[in-house]
Order: structure tokens, then sequence, then C-alpha cells
């Protein structure tokens, strides 16, 4: 067995616990804080660090697999985990942080389980992704840096360790402002978590607001800057892994809706005596979702594969990422909203797992790249010349 195929069998082994725990985390919009203790015992969240720091330096292809067959167990649980290793992989191809911070964040996920991610949305700025200036300053003191500002969609508040927060900074030459990121953690003087997480899916991934008053970190919580709207330092390792990532989650999501709609459509005999999967309509929506999911598939390995490789051939890697990710959201909500049709109108009750695929599926459309940025990306390379750099994505 390679290592994929170990990692895959232990994230399956989990999903089905997770899948017990999931109706109530998603009913309360609570934090599934016993499946994170379960993901480090397991090893999770050292997946994606590299080996130099014990970690399992797991490729692409590895990592996909795993929040495929965890997404299948809870939704939330993934999309969350998500965040975390995304701090990983791409860092790891293409370093931004300093490496004594990355060596930090590193031992803390192996060693201890401590978790990462990216405080970088706000109300007002939207997506980070479209190039805007956060509200959230940063201000120079004797020790070091003040923050104020509201982060939302701040995905594992309860539990995060380590919060990477983007703020604007002054620009030296007094130009305009330049984003910077800085590590905060929750007992910082300032730092306080309000629980505003109150969705239609994904609800148990904590995704609070942080708020910052006054917050006062010292001068070694630096961790990079860039110019507002400007290329990711990272290049597009950034970009590549978020879209695969989130895309492998939704497929998830979606494979889970589809074995609850067959399993359903095998036992369901209504007072006719037959059973409903003898009807054309729920064969032919049955064959449909295999083969949107399918498709999805082969599309996220294959973008991953090129990525891997940086295939030279056809389209480059991360536009073939960009693409799997909007064709696998689109064909998952397309898939789970033909299994709510074979299961019927006890598809709607709360009680049944696939009212909560029906949510969750549609969530990682707001998660980068959004549709519209990753088509004007693809109409870039095909119409204008040079093509510019990717943006940061946090
Ligand atoms: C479950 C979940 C978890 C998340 N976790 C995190 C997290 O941990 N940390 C974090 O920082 N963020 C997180 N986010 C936030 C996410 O990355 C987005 O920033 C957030 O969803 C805001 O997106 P928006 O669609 O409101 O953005 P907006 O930028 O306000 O966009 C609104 C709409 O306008 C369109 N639009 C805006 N600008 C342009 C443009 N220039 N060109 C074309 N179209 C445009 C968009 O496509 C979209 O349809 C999370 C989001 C979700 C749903």
């Amino acid at each position: 067995m390679d290592d994929g195929d170990h990692w895959e069998a232990r994230a399956r082994e989990l999903a089905g616990r997770f899948a017990m725990r999931a109706a109530r985390h998603d009913r309360e919009g609570s934090f599934p804080f016993e499946n994170f203790a379960e993901l480090h015992e397991a090893g999770f969240l050292g997946l994606c660090v590299p080996a130099r720091f014990g970690g399992a330096e797991a490729t692409l292809t590895t990592f996909l697999r795993t929040q495929e067959a965890l997404a299948a167990g809870d939704g939330s649980t993934a999309l969350a985990l998500n965040m975390h290793q995304l701090r990983f992989g791409p860092e790891r191809e293409s370093p931004t942080y300093p490496e004594h911070w990355f060596a930090e964040l590193c031992r803390g996920a192996v060693e201890h389980g401590w978790l990462a991610n990216t405080a970088a949305t706000e109300e007002g700025l939207g997506s980070p992704a479209g190039g805007g200036t956060p509200a959230t300053r940063a201000t120079r003191t004797a020790e070091g840096w003040e923050l104020d500002g509201r982060k939302t969609f701040t995905t594992m508040a309860p539990l995060l360790k380590y919060f990477i927060v983007m703020a604007q900074i002054p620009a030296d030459d007094g130009g305009p402002p330049r984003l910077a990121n800085f590590v905060v953690y929750r007992d910082d003087p300032g730092v306080a978590i309000e629980e505003t997480w109150d969705s239609l899916g994904m609800r148990a991934t904590g995704s609070h607001d942080l708020v910052l008053e006054a917050a006062c970190i010292p001068a070694d919580r630096f961790l990079n800057e860039r110019r507002a709207g400007g290329p990711d330092a990272r290049g597009a390792a950034g970009l590549a892994w978020f879209a695969l990532g989130v895309a492998a989650t939704t497929i998830g999501v979606a494979t889970a809706a589809r074995d609850y709609a067959v399993a359903f459509a095998r036992e369901r005999t209504p007072n006719d005596a037959r059973t409903i999967r003898e009807y054309p309509g729920v064969r032919t929506r049955i064959a449909r979702i295999d083969l949107l999911l399918q498709r999805s598939r082969a599309l996220v390995y294959d973008a991953a594969r090129a990525w891997e490789t940086q295939d030279p051939r056809g389209m480059p890697p991360l536009n073939r990422a960009a693409v799997a990710k909007v064709e696998t959201l689109n064909a998952c909500i397309e898939a789970v909203d033909l299994a709510m049709r074979v299961v019927g109108g006890v598809s709607l009750q709360r009680q049944r797992p696939i009212e909560r695929y029906y949510r969750d599926v549609r969530a990682a459309l707001h998660n980068p790249p959004l549709e519209d940025r990753a088509l004007e990306m693809l109409a870039r390379a095909a119409l204008d010349e040079p093509v510019e750099p990717p943006r940061g994505v946090e």
C-alpha cells in the first residue's frame, strides 16, 4: 500500500465516526472538538507538514484523497481541516513565512495538534482575492504592533492556536498602504472571538468573527507583506491548493448524498410493491449523479497531477485547477439536487443527512477562486499578453 492508500483508508475510518456526530454539530452549530482530537491522534494535522519537521509531507493528490474521504463523513470538519492543511502545502512549495515561523507552525501542528488558519476576510472587504485593502490596521508601537479591526469567516475560531491576520500597514515611502500578515494568539491582549457563525451550510466550522481592539503583539509576529492587489508571494501554489482542496471536499459531500440516494432507492418500496429503483426516472438520475461525480474527480485529479508534474502540455496547471474547482462545485450541487429528487419529499426532513448535504455542498462556491474570477483568469490566459500573475489568496 503506498502512502496515499494508507492515508485514505485512515480518513475513511475517521469519516465513519465523524458521520455519527455530524447531525448534532450541524443542528447546534457547535464545533467538533472531538473530531480534531482524533485527527491529531491519527496524524492528520501534520499531513502536509514537511518531513524535516516531523510531518507526512503528503503530496497534493494524497491530501485531496483524504479531503474527499473525510468530507463524506462530515463536510464541516473536512472544510475546516482544509484551511489548516493549506498553511503547509503551498508554503512548503513556495516559502513566504520566515523559516523560524514556519518551523513553529509545523512543530505546533505535529507535536501538539495546534491549528493554524488565516483571518483575512472582512464584511466590508469581501473576498481578499478581490484585491481590496482591509480596514484592519496594524500600527507600529514601541513594543511591536497594535492591531484594530474585525475579521469575518474565521474558520476553526473555537480551537485555532495561530490566527494569521491580514492587516494594512503604512508604506515606508508614504504610498498606498501595504498588506501584511501577523501571527495573533487568542490570549493576546485586545483579542476576542464573537460567536457570530450561524449559517445555512458548513455550520460546524466555527467560522466566527475575530475582534481586534488595540490588540498588542510583539514585533516578531510579523510574517510577510505585499502590495494590495499585488501578486501572491507564493506564486500560484496558494490558489492551486486552495481550489483543489475545496473541490475535493465538495466531491466528498456529494458522494455521501449519492450513497444515501442509492441505498434509499434500493430499499424504498411504496405501497404498489415496486422498489423505486425500478422506475426509469430514478435510474436515469442515479446514472447522471455518477456521471457528474466521475467528471469532477477526473478534473480534480488531472489538475493535481498536472500541478505536481508542472505538465507543460495543454492547459497550464493553475488554470486546470480553476476549471476543476468551478466545474466540481456546479456538478456537485447538481448531483445533490438529483439525489434529493431520487429520495423524494422525505429528503427535506431535518432528521435525514441528505438535507445537510444539500446545504453543505454549496458552501465552497464562496471560497477561492470564485467562479467569476476563475472565468476571468481563463479569459485573460486566452486573450491577453502577457498574463497577469495570480493575486494573493489568504
Ligand atoms: C465556509 C466558509 C469558510 C471560510 N473560511 C474563511 C477563513 O477561514 N478565513 C478567511 O479569511 N475567509 C474565509 N472565508 C471567506 C471566503 O474566502 C470569502 O472571502 C468570503 O466568502 C467572501 O466572499 P464574497 O463572495 O462575499 O466576496 P465579495 O468579494 O463581496 O463578492 C461578492 C460577489 O461579487 C462578485 N465579485 C466581487 N468582486 C469581483 C470582481 N472583481 N470580479 C468579478 N466578480 C466580483 C463575487 O464573485 C461574488 O459573487 C470562508 C467562507 C466560507 C463560505
